[in-house]
């Protein structure tokens, strides 16, 4: 039997709730400081850009000719040499040349 008294076991309790406390209070900082962010309508995504940079692309628009199929690191070469490059860049089908799309967590909070 040992010798902790009930009011003993109930300030371990609150201890252990205090630590418990103190360990979670910046995981609920980081929540609220980002539901605030999105409160005050900046998006998580993009940061308030309300743009996301395409993905095909590079943001560029243009993409080269057979796209990631086709291994284009010696044509990159020749061309930054100032070469002819046999590779054609065509517009960026995936964002219709545009470089970036619409957010669509923006839009969701646009569309409302
Ligand atoms: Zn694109
Ligand atoms: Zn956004």
């Amino acid at each position: 039997m040992n010798n902790l008294t009930a009011s003993e076991v109930a300030g371990f309790g609150v201890g252990a709730l205090l630590l418990c406390a103190t360990i979670s209070a910046p995981k609920i900082d980081s929540f609220i400081s980002a539901s605030q962010r999105s409160s005050l309508g900046m998006c998580k995504r993009c940061g308030g850009l309300r743009m996301i940079a395409c993905s095909g692309c590079k943001g560029t628009g243009l993409v080269k000719e057979g796209g990631a199929l086709s291994f284009n690191f010696i044509d990159d070469m020749y061309e930054s040499l100032g070469g002819d490059s046999k590779v054609k860049t065509i517009r960026c089908s995936k964002c219709q040349a545009r470089g970036r799309f619409c957010c669509p967590d923006c839009s969701k909070v646009q569309s409302i």
